[in-house]
């Protein structure tokens, strides 16, 4: 009987060829450095996504901007762009040298995230820009728009009476439902956002309260996108965003890489050979992840070393990327449940999309124990005044992973950038937080204090 293999091989042959799945399968925390990484040229070979796609989703949020800034008037002062402040975090940098007991060389600066106007988590980014695509080329399709236009007449009832006529749908563990449910109501149409068992009540209930159809299902994430998926089919005048697949998504995700580089021209660092860049990106299904490092890369080449974070137990893109058959395992079939506190992470299979894009020029991976990531969520609080949600915390682990553990030193070391530490920056992707209600967040804050003293 072959029903205990995994692609193809039993979990005992998956540990003999990748020591590090051991650990990874008993859920300890480890940094992985891929062997599959390469210099930035050579690996843009093999991919078919280029600058200019990333430059189109750029210039089709600007052509909706004067739409974003008059329907949320938040964003009014970026003049309907919808963007978050990088700032140093000085206080966090000398705490988490502290936790590490080990100095964190360089610079650590937080890109915010978590502030992100309209919907509180990096999902505005990526979920905003498809919904609204899907509404340029329905318009165009309808001679109801051209591209000159002034895009702010798209709020007016006509435009919300034709939408009205369309359903969006998605599935989510929560954050995504929230950004495609908010923007798709306010253009006027239909929606319907299928949750997995992890989606936090306040998140439904705040979609529900907006007009949007809550599916709730007990299956986790994976289900849900596949209940969305159905729908889909049923109806000719519907659009799922796929999660899993979609390259408008990740199109939308990789913008905020052009945005970073003005703000760290703005704040005087020089990205270059002798001072290098290190963003460390809490990472669920990849999209997000994977479109803002992709982004990155086009724009720094080898100077920017990307890394993406997961909890300890659904460590889906690092299984995938690892053993090379991406959304061809699950966090599951190891028998790691994808149990844990960070929703916005809790998916058990990665996308094979963002993986195979990634696959040459993520540099490794690493994973995080939940109660580090509550932990974290009251050190920043504490040190910075900055509330995350724990999906968020996941970030800031990373430098002192790089600094502490063994693969980290050797990629240092590879890389040649031993000596260059001094000057490097590190950014933590903060991805979400200023939706959570404030008696849940303190609630996270205590449980992260109590840790702490035990
Ligand atoms: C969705 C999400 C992520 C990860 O994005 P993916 O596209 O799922 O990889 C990280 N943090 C938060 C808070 C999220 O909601």
């Amino acid at each position: 009987m072959n029903n205990n293999l995994i692609a193809g091989k039993t979990k005992e042959e998956w540990m003999e060829l990748f020591p590090i799945m051991t650990r990874i399968i008993s859920t300890k925390e480890v940094f992985w450095k891929s062997n599959s990484y390469l210099p930035f040229e050579k690996a843009m070979k093999e991919i078919t996504l280029k600058e200019e796609d990333v430059r189109e989703a750029e210039e089709r949020l600007k052509r909706f901007a004067p739409y974003i800034a008059k329907v949320f008037p938040e964003t009014k002062e970026l003049d309907g762009i919808i963007e978050s402040p990088l700032i140093r975090i000085n206080n966090m940098q000398a705490s988490l040298g502290k936790i590490f007991n080990q100095s964190i060389d360089g610079d650590l600066l937080l890109k915010c995230d978590n502030m992100l106007p309209v919907s509180g988590s990096i999902k505005a980014r990526g979920g905003i820009y498809e919904v609204l695509k899907y509404a340029e080329d329905l318009l165009i399709e309808n001679n109801m728009l051209s591209l000159e236009d002034d895009y702010s007449k798209i709020e007016s009832q006509a435009f919300k009476d034709f939408f009205s006529t369309y359903t969006v749908i998605v599935g989510s563990t929560g954050n995504l439902g929230l950004s495609i449910g908010i923007i798709s109501a306010k253009l006027g149409f239909n929606v319907t956002v299928h949750m997995s068992s992890e989606a936090k009540t306040w998140k439904k209930k705040m979609l529900q309260d907006i007009g949007v159809t809550v599916v709730e299902h007990e299956a986790d994430y994976g289900k849900a996108v596949e209940s969305g998926r159905e729908q889909e089919k049923l109806d000719e005048k519907s659009y799922f965003v796929d999660d899993e697949n979609s390259i408008d998504l990740f199109l939308g995700y990789a913008v905020a890489a052009y945005r970073m580089k003005k703000q760290l021209e703005e704040l005087s660092i020089v990205i270059d050979e002798d001072n290098p860049l290190f963003v460390y990106l809490p990472c669920g299904v990849g999209g997000g992840p994977g479109g803002v490092a992709f982004g990155l890369k086009l724009i720094f080449k080898d100077h920017v070393h990307c890394f993406f974070a997961e909890p300890t137990h659904s460590p889906c893109m690092l299984i995938g990327l690892l053993t090379g058959e991406h959304d061809n395992i699950s966090v599951q079939d190891f028998g790691i449940d994808n149990i844990t506190i960070a929703d916005g992470l809790a998916v058990g299979r990665p996308s094979g999309f963002v993986g195979k894009i990634l696959n040459n020029l993520i540099s490794g991976c690493y994973t995080v124990s939940d109660n580090h990531l509550y932990s974290l969520l009251s050190v920043i609080k504490d040190s910075e005044g900055i509330s995350l949600e724990p999906s968020a915390s996941a970030g800031i682990y990373g430098p002192g992973l790089l600094m502490q553990a063994e693969n980290g030193r050797k990629y240092l070391e590879k890389q040649g950038l031993v000596n260059k530490m001094n000057n490097a920056i590190h950014v933590a992707w903060a991805t979400g937080g200023s939706m959570v209600p404030k008696e849940i967040m303190d609630e996270d804050y205590k449980n992260g204090k109590k840790l702490i003293k035990d």
